[in-house]
Order: structure tokens, then C-alpha cells, then sequence
């Protein structure tokens, strides 16, 4: 593997996030890092993967040097108390008691200032706002001199320091002090609000088991899941999180799988039913034979999925990204600007007055309220979104949601239900009913088509594969298959007239399935599949919230995709279309559609990938958890239903709002300061809550993506 992901234990701030995938990303044999600072996580992409223990040990040092306090360690998915800082309880402590005594001695400073008839000589004056001073910002000014020394200049305990250092300069002590006390309290505040989001966050998406009861011959032994493998019995008790997907070989009981779907009512299981981890066992005692891996287990693929999301980012994330880079030197410098120029150019003007002013723009120099809240509110998004079954891969679609014009729907598996019933079966001269049901199971019997799955089950004969050779499947149109010494075609007219097959027309409604057996045609079944309860709402919700067209696109005949299309309502419907056709038809839409507005693909993920590649959203219905949907998808449905699509366009657009409201207001709050300072009319007071009240309160708004995500 050419890529790792470790865990960046007590990172919390966002600039050390920056700097830690700059220096790792300039490492030699690294192509690529990024550190993603709201699930503290560094993605190292290697040139070379003979290396990686260099790569991997040089990486530990370079951290190391930038960040003494961050532990690295390998990634667990959502290990439980994610979030928390780990810095050691001494330094915790000594933190403290600094800030404690620091602030006393300020309030000492400040009581004795307004006594009017005492007056401190101003050097006892200077000592006690100093001793204050050094006591609540000595970490921080030690901090800046080292990063400044590694070349971080624009480091925020840098500026920092140099605007209460540049206060004391010019005589203002108690705002030199106070400035660092707020700035550090702020700091506090932010760090236990991030934490406090990521755990909640985390706690959405607590799916992850953390053991397996396995059985062995000497009873139940209590084991991690990576361990177990294929064909092991497991044991889940009541109350158990299931720990690996399987089949349940013994007991029975309700399983609950909002935490995987959203949905709330449990579902029975018994003997022979298949189960998926992340699920939690109700009431009974069940034994399971471990069908697949951990890593391959759905609880992996999920948490997987969630925990990468951040890596494909929003074009907002990169907005604010470059915008940061760009806007800290710009208010520097012009911080300078500020300090020297009037005094030069004005007559009059003083040093001291414009070096105060241009110290405000030093402390409203850090973009933090944006750089930590932004990820924040989509990794909040997407993992509400996944708490409701509804599963994306990145916030660059959670964004692309926001603005939806046109939804395009695949039919069968996606609107109907994909389960086919066989309403007639009819044979052509000299073979019987059950021979040509017989015939078509057979062909179909190395099918995933659901039509292929239908007729399949419909046959009550057992099914004697070892006749089978040459298995063809020709995408929308259907099999052929050497059946001992027969050629079998079994597909629609499409597939047989091909073949120079003579087709005759059908006249009852449904889906036919036609079989012609050594190029003689042997007559056809006719099935037919019912709409999902909810994909008439599906449309009806979409059409609610502003998407303008509503299109079907299926490889069915043209009586079945229209009858389908008019009882629920779509705008338009193209039939009879082979898999390329419809990426064809795909690109007719997408290039009809209005403005910025973005064209979502829902399929099922079989005969589809293509389209749903090309979209601009593909949406696949996951069959909870089918792999060939998760692979190929932009968005999964773990729960199959259509109507989900409306509510993750809601997540999408509440999630918008809030980074938009958080936008707005850090950028104006910071401008209305900086213009402020300026003119002379605000302090380093009200710059300190431009940067640290700012950013607090940017947080906290973020979570509130949270709540909407729970509401859907
Ligand atoms: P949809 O667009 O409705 O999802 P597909 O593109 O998967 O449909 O298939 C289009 C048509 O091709 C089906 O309606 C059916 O007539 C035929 N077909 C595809 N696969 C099979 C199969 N395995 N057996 C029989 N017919 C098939
Ligand atoms: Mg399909």
C-alpha cells in the first residue's frame, strides 16, 4: 500500500495542522500529506513503499520538533474518547496554576490602578503587570521563539507575543497582560468546544465493536474482531454490538440498526438470516458464523468511508485554505504599514498612537475561527448523514447536494423493488411450462441480475449447474449460456433478434423474458416488479424542494418504464436503453440542465457504474452494505429507500448554511476590527474576542449541523 493514515493524538490547533503536512509533505520519499485536522488525522502517500519504515520513523521526528505534545499513532477508526488532548497531567496542572495566578495578579494590578490615591511608582506598576504577563504567556512566548527559529514566522503564538509584547512597549501593561489572558482562556474554551464536537461526532457514528465473543473448545474466549476469521463462531449477547458480518447458525432475536440505517423499528432475525456488524442484538442469544473479515466487514467499510470523507474536500474548504495562507501576512503586513507610515507621513502623528493601533490587527491576524469550523460543520454533516444511513464519500458532495437541477433515476432496483414476480409463463411448440422455466433458472443461474434472482426463485426444481458452460451475460439485454449440448439465449427481443430470432409481441404488461434454445425460439415469461412503498414520495419530496426535472432512464420496454413514469409522476422518461445509451442520454440531460445546478445518477449499481461515474453525484442504493454500490458510488443508500435522497439534499443544505453563516460572521466581525483599529476607535479588547470569541462561537454554530442531521 502506497498510503497510511496515523492518528495525531493532541493535535488542536489548526495551524499545527498546516505545519505539520507542509514539513511531512517536503520529506523526501513522500509524495503526498495531508493532515485533516477534524478527525486529527495525517494521510501520508509514499513514492516508494519499501520505505515506509523510514519514511514512517523520519515523520515521528519531524513532528516531534514541531509539536512536542502530539502523540502519533496508528489509526484505529474511531477509537472511543477520540478527541481528547493528551497532554501530561503535570503540565495540565502547571498550566493552570499559571493562569490562575497570573489572573490574580492582574486583578491585583487593576485594583491598585483605580485606587485613585494610590499611586504604584511606575516601576512596581510594570512589575506586577509583567509578573502577570509572563506567567499566563511565558509558554506561549517560548512556543513563538522556537517555531520562529524553525522558520514559522507567522505562527499565532508569534504574533501573539509580539502584540502584547509591542503593548508593553508602548506602556499599555494592562492590556499587554489582559490581551494574553483572554487570548489563553479563548484558547482553553476552543480547545475543550472542538473536543467536545468531535466526540459527538464520534459518539454518531459509535458502530465500531470493540470485542468478539468467540467460540472455541474451551468455551467463550473474549477477543479483538480483527482476529477472528472466516467460519468462526461468534456469540452475541443481548445488548452486544454485533462485531463482524455473518450468518446467525443458532437463536433468534430483534435487531436494532438505526445506527447503520436510520431506522428505528428492529428487525427479526433466526436461524439462516444474514446480519451485519454495527448492528446491536435486543433480546436473544445469538451464535454466528463470521462470513467476512473485520477490514471487510460493514462496520470497517462504513467507518472507513466516514473517516476518508475529509480527504476529498469542498471547493469552500479550499477556498478557506488559500484564503488563510493569503490573509495572515496580508494583515502583518500591513499591521507594519499601520506602525510606520502615518507617523512618517502625518505631521503630528505619534508612534505610540499608531503602534497601538496596529496591534489590534496583530491579534485579529489568525483566520482560526474559520480553518477549525468549516471541516467541522461537513464532517458534521456527513456524519449525521451516515447515522441515517445515508453514506458519502467526501464534502465536495455534500456540497455539490446543495444544488440539485436534475435527478436521473435508474428503474429496476432503484424505483421498483427489483424482487420480480412471475405472472405467466409461455411456451412455444413441443415444450412444457416447467421445462422452460427449467431452462431459463438454468441460464440465469450465474446471474446478479435481479430479474436473474427472480426467475431463479420462481423455479422450484433444483438447479443442476454442473451443466452449465460458457456463461455470457450481455449487459441490458441478457444471457447466453451452453446448457450440455444446447445453446440457451434467455433476454428481451433486443438480445434474440440479434441472433436473427424472430420475437413475436407480447401484449401483457411486465417485463418478457424470452429464451430461444439452439437459435429456435422457445418462448418467453413475462414478470413484473412493483414500485418501492416510497418512490412516489421520493418524487414528490424532490419536486418540494426545487429540483427542477425528474428523469427515468431504464432498459425495460417502453409500455413498462412509462406506465412506471406516470404513476409517479416524472418528467420524463427514455426506454429500451442499453448501458452506453444511457451515459449517452446522461450527457443529452447534462447539457440541457439550467445554470450550476448539478445532475445526480440513482442506480443500483448493477449495469450502471458508468453513468453513476459520470454524474456529477451518483447515488447507489447500498443493499446495505453490497460492495459493487459502495465501490462505485459518490453517495450510498444503505437502506435502499429513494426518499432518503431529499433528506441528505437537506443535510447538504443545512450544512451550507451554517459554513456560510460562519463565514459571513468571522469575516465581518474581523473586518468591522481591523477597520476599527484603524481609525482608532478599538482596542486590543474587542480585537481578542475577533480572534478567540470568534472562533468559539464559529464552533459551537457548527454543531448545530448535528442536530438537523438527527431530525431527517
Ligand atoms: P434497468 O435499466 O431497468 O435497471 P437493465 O439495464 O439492467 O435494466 O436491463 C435492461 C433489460 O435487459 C431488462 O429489462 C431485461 O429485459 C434485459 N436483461 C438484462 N439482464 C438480464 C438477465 N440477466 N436476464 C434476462 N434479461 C436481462
Ligand atoms: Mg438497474
Amino acid at each position: 500500500m502506497n498510503e497510511r493514515t496515523y492518528i495525531l493524538e493532541g493535535l488542536c490547533c489548526p495551524r499545527c495542522a498546516a505545519k505539520i503536512e507542509k514539513h511531512v509533505g517536503a520529506l523526501e520519499g513522500v509524495s503526498r500529506a495531508l493532515v485533516d485536522f477534524s478527525v486529527q488525522k495525517l494521510t501520508i502517500e509514499a513514492e516508494n513503499p519499501e520505505r515506509w519504515d523510514d519514511i514512517v520513523a523520519r515523520t515521528g521526528v519531524v513532528i516531534k520538533r514541531l509539536e512536542p505534545s502530539i502523540e502519533m499513532r496508528d489509526a484505529v477508526l474511531f477509537p472511543a474518547g477520540a478527541g481528547a488532548a493528551s497532554v501530561p497531567a503535570p503540565v495540565k496542572r502547571w498550566r493552570r496554576v499559571s493562569l490562575a495566578l497570573g489572573m490574580a495578579l492582574f486583578v491585583l494590578g487593576m485594583v491598585l490602578e483605580y485606587i485613585p490615591s494610590l499611586t504604584l511608582p511606575s516601576f512596581a506598576r510594570l512589575a506586577v503587570f509583567l509578573a502577570a504577563y509572563l506567567l499566563v504567556g511565558g509558554e506561549v512566548l517560548v512556543t513563538a521563539v522556537k517555531n520562529s527559529t524553525k522558520g514559522e514566522i507567522f505562527d499565532e503564538n508569534f504574533l501573539m507575543g509580539i502584540a502584547t509584547i509591542g503593548a508593553f512597549a508602548i506602556g499599555e501593561y494592562p492590556e499587554g497582560a489582559a490581551v494574553m489572558i483572554f487570548y489563553r482562556i479563548g484558547e482553553a474554551f476552543q480547545d475543550y468546544a472542538v473536543g467536545r464536537s468531535r466526540k459527538s461526532i464520534s459518539a454518531l457514528m459509535d458502530i465500531r465493536p470493540d470485542y468478539a465473543n468467540l467460540k472455541t473448545a474451551s468455551g467463550l474466549k473474549r477477543v479483538s474482531p480483527e482476529t477472528v476469521r472466516i467460519g468462526d463462531l461468534i456469540v452475541v449477547k443481548p445488548g452486544e454490538k454485533i462485531p463482524l458480518d455473518g450468518v446467525v447458525s443458532d437463536g433468534f432475536s430483534a435487531l436494532d440498526t438505526s445506527a447503520l440505517t436510520g431506522e428505528s423499528l428492529p428487525r427479526d432475525v433466526e436461524k439462516g438470516s444474514a446480519v451485519l456488524s454495527g448492528s446491536i442484538n435486543k433480546n436473544g442469544l445469538l451464535t454466528i458464523e463470521v462470513s467476512r473479515v473485520f477490514g471487510e466487514s460493514t462496520v470497517s467499510k462504513i467507518l472507513n468511508l466516514v473517516q476518508n470523507a475529509g480527504s476529498k474536500k469542498s471547493v469552500t474548504e479550499n477556498f478557506i485554505t488559500k484564503f488563510a495562507r493569503y490573509y495572515t501576512p496580508v494583515v502583518v503586513f500591513s499591521a507594519a504599514a499601520l506602525a510606520l507610515l502615518p507617523p512618517l507621513l502625518i505631521p503630528g502623528a505619534s508612534f505610540s498612537e499608531w503602534i497601538n493601533r496596529a496591534l489590534v490587527f496583530l491579534v485579529v491576524s489568525c483566520p482560526c475561527a474559520l480553518v477549525i469550523s468549516i471541516p467541522l460543520s461537513f464532517f458534521g454533516g456527513i456524519g449525521g448523514a451516515s447515522r441515517n444511513g445515508i453514506l458519502i464519500k467526501g464534502s465536495n458532495y455534500l456540497e455539490a447536494l446543495t444544488n440539485v437541477d436534475t435527478v436521473v433515476f435508474d428503474k429496476t432496483g432503484t424505483l421498483t423493488r427489483g424482487v420480480f414476480s412471475v405472472s405467466s409463463i409461455v411456451p412455444a411448440k413441443g415444450i412444457t411450462k416447467e421445462e422452460l422455466l427449467y431452462y431459463a433458472a438454468l441460464a440465469e443461474s450465474d446471474s446478479n441480475h435481479p430479474i436473474a434472482l427472480s426467475i431463479r426463485n420462481a423455479c422450484k426444481r433444483e438447479l443442476d449447474t454442473a451443466l452449465i458452460s460458457g456463461y455470457e451475460e450481455i449487459a441490458g439485454k441478457g444471457v447466453s449460456v451452453r446448457i450440455g449440448n444446447d445453446q440457451v439465449l434467455a433476454g428481451n427481443a433486443k438480445l434474440l433478434e440479434a441472433g436473427n430470432i424472430s420475437v413475436p409481441a407480447v401484449e401483457e404488461t411486465g417485463t418478457a423474458v424470452h429464451l430461444a434454445v439452439n437459435n429456435e425460439y422457445a418462448g418467453y415469461i413475462v414478470i413484473s416488479d412493483e414500485l418501492k412503498a416510497d418512490s412516489k414520495d421520493a418524487v414528490d419530496d424532490l419536486r418540494a424542494i426545487g429540483v427542477k426535472r425528474i428523469v427515468m432512464l431504464t432498459g425495460d420496454s417502453k409500455a413498462v418504464g412509462e406506465s412506471m413514469a406516470k404513476q409517479i409522476g416524472l418528467d420524463m422518461v427514455y426506454t429500451e436503453l442499453l448501458p452506453h445509451q444511457k451515459v449517452e442520454y446522461l450527457e443529452v440531460l447534462e447539457k440541457t440542465k439550467s445554470g450550476s445546478g448539478k445532475l445526480i445518477f440513482v442506480g443500483d449499481g448493477i449495469n450502471d457504474a458508468p453513468v453513476l461515474a459520470r454524474s456529477d453525484v451518483g447515488i447507489a442504493m447500498g443493499g446495505v452494505g453490497s460492495d459493487a454500490a459502495i465501490e462505485a458510488a459518490d453517495v450510498v443508500l444503505m437502506t435502499d429507500e429513494p426518499s432518503k435522497i431529499s433528506g441528505a439534499i437537506r443535510i447538504a443544505r443545512k450544512t451550507r448554511n451554517i459554513v456560510w453563516q460562519n463565514i459571513v460572521f468571522a469575516l465581518s466581525v474581523k473586518g468591522a476590527i481591523l477597520v476599527m483599529g484603524a481609525l482608532g476607535l478599538a482596542t486590543m479588547w474587542e480585537a481578542v474576542f475577533g480572534d478567540v470569541g470568534v472562533a468559539l462561537i464559529a464552533v459551537f454554530n457548527a454543531m448545530r449541523v448535528l442536530k438537523t442531521a438527527r431530525a431527517v
